[in-house]
């Protein structure tokens, strides 16, 4: 990437095809088809300008103009976006990995002081410059798979004041050169600490909720209302204390066992709900009926050994479905969307379509961002991957969509508006 790293095309000239998402965009992200991912067979032209995207047209006649950039023989999609993630911590934790692949259980080592508790307690200890280049190291390495936009969740601390230090590190990184863009989340509700009741945990957390809204340090709060974690009436108390500080919310959902989260905060407003492993078959169906984006995590499954969300009963019953990594040291310790996009057609049944709106226009969606990200069209962020494939695109070009997402392929180059942020 060295080479061409960090200059400004104005032209991508030559795609051999493009995939804009607009039909996506114009159901909603629901139900998504393959005539929605919006093919246009090549020679075609994407020009930027400022960052943004400004016109995306046919080639007249095929040539590469002078100072613009050769895409000649490449594909084109919009940037992925992980809307899930918790990649600022410490410490590893691949024995626990092989402790539960030879039977130990995910609650049975948070309840020995392992689990979240072991990587708290690591970021805890851990000076600021330690995790800022932890953070962006992993950051950098998703670019380079793709990842144009990224979510970052805080958790790992144990206290209001741990949690306020984590969120201005991640101002500190969203200045960094080489990373995706990064939109914070105050995870406030991840593993109550020893000796901490959940009533006055909760008061801590939520005390601090002026703060971080006055400062604009998180775009979204989140939660984890799960047995030996924390009540739903605990996590629904919060998020009525975010919602009226203008805050959104997430919430981790029905991922360990069905307590009827995913219908509850559905119903009061969440942008995303997001696992679903165990959810129950009839909060679809109130689901369906919500904006709520349903955010799958099909590592988690692949790590925990746990059942997958049930993507194709959602996606078929109308709800918005989002894939992301949820990159974290616990329960899936791997970065970028290649696995989970794989899993996602080879488990959860999902189509190459369904899952490239997954990975950028729901996903955006799960962010509240499809004002400026998640298509391929005039006044969006130019956050463009161009790829390679050997496979004929026939009409509809999704051959070429089942040839990424089958192989697991890292693009050629990334754009991050309108830049070259990554060339291979
Ligand atoms: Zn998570």
């Amino acid at each position: 990437m060295q080479g061409m790293a960090f200059q400004t095309p104005k032209k991508i000239c030559g795609l051999a095809g493009l995939f804009t998402g607009i039909g996506f965009a114009a159901k909603g992200g629901r139900k998504p088809q393959k005539s929605d991912c919006g093919f246009i067979p090549g020679p075609v032209d994407i020009t930027c300008d400022e960052g943004k995207i400004v016109s995306v047209e046919k080639q007249k006649v095929a040539a590469v103009q002078k100072g613009s950039f050769d895409a000649t023989g490449l594909y084109a999609t919009y940037g992925f976006i992980d809307s899930h993630t918790h990649t600022l911590f410490s410490g590893s934790r691949g024995d626990e990995h092989f402790a539960r692949w030879a039977g130990d259980d995910y609650q049975r080592i948070a309840a020995k002081g392992r689990g979240i508790y072991c990587s708290v307690e690591s970021t805890q200890q851990a000076i600021n410059e330690r995790l800022i280049d932890k953070c962006k190291s992993s950051l950098n390495g998703m670019l380079r798979k793709g990842v144009t936009v990224v979510e970052i969740k805080t958790g790992y601390s144990g206290s209001a004041t741990e949690e306020l230090r984590l969120l201005e590190l991640l101002e500190l990184i969203k200045t960094q050169n080489k990373i995706p863009g990064v939109v914070s989340t105050y995870l406030a509700l991840h593993a109550l600490p020893e000796k901490k009741s959940e009533q006055i945990y909760l008061k801590e957390m939520t005390d601090v909720l002026d703060i971080i809204a006055k400062r604009k340090l998180a775009t979204f709060v989140d939660a984890f209302p799960e047995k030996g974690f924390f009540s739903n009436t605990t996590a629904e108390l919060f998020y009525k204390s975010a919602q009226k500080r203008g805050l959104s919310f997430k919430v981790h959902c029905d991922q360990l066992s069905d307590n009827g989260s995913a219908s509850q905060f559905a119903q009061m407003g969440a942008t995303s709900i997001d696992h679903l492993e165990n959810m129950n078959p009839a909060a679809i169906k109130i689901l369906a009926a919500t904006d709520t984006v349903a955010t799958v995590l099909p590592t988690v499954s692949l790590y925990l050994n746990l059942q997958y969300a049930n993507a194709r009963s959602l996606i078929d019953a109308g709800c918005i479905v989002a894939i992301a990594s949820d990159f974290n040291p616990g329960s899936s310790p791997q970065i970028g969307l290649q696995l989970p996009t794989l899993l996602a057609a080879s488990q959860m049944k999902m189509s190459s379509a369904e899952i490239l709106c997954g990975v950028t226009y729901n996903a955006a969606k799960a962010l509240n961002l499809t004002n400026q990200y998640g298509v391929v069209s005039k006044g969006m962020f130019a956050n463009i991957l161009l790829w390679e494939s050997e496979a004929k695109p026939g009409g509809n070009g999704i051959s070429i969509l089942e040839d990424i997402f089958s192989s697991s392929k890292d693009p050629s180059i990334v754009l991050s508006r309108g830049r070259t942020v990554y060339s291979i």
